[in-house]
């Protein structure tokens, strides 16, 4: 029940990275610090939709 989504970079929106989640353990939409080379620093990726 694992399913793949993408992050997304909050500040430029540049979808950077693509993980799975589990939507029996997860709720909402998932939110983790991550390297964007767009903005060259660590910004907080979302779920897209
Ligand atoms: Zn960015």
């Amino acid at each position: 029940m694992r399913e793949i989504i993408t992050l997304e970079c909050t500040e430029c929106k540049e979808r950077n990275y693509s993980t799975t989640k589990n939507k029996k353990t997860v709720t909402g939409r998932l939110e983790l610090k991550k390297f964007c080379k767009r903005c060259r620093k660590h910004q907080v990726h979302k779920e897209a939709k």
